[in-house]
């Protein structure tokens, strides 16, 4: 599984996932990145073999996730976007 940041939109604030009062809402969000984590990691660049870095997910206040990550170059991208699609 790869590490993901997990950020929340309190309000106008984004703060990470460890910072949210609510632990049930805190650990769905954490539950919800680490589905993220596992499923980039088995994802690999079919150019250079190498999967996404630096892993962010941010959830604004309506809940949906918006993902971030480094890539190497666009095939990993597109890779990612068809798993995770
Ligand atoms: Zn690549």
């Amino acid at each position: 599984m790869l590490p993901v940041r997990i950020t929340v939109a309190v309000g106008a604030r984004s703060v990470p996932v460890d910072d949210v009062k609510d632990a049930r809402v805190a650990s769905a969000f954490r539950a919800a990145g680490q589905d993220v984590g596992r499923k980039l990691a088995t994802i690999t660049c079919p150019v250079h073999a190498k999967t996404a870095g630096n892993v962010r997910i941010h959830f604004d206040a309506r809940g949906n996730a918006n993902l971030q990550y480094d890539s190497c170059c666009a095939e990993l991208g597109v890779a990612v976007g068809r798993a995770l699609g």
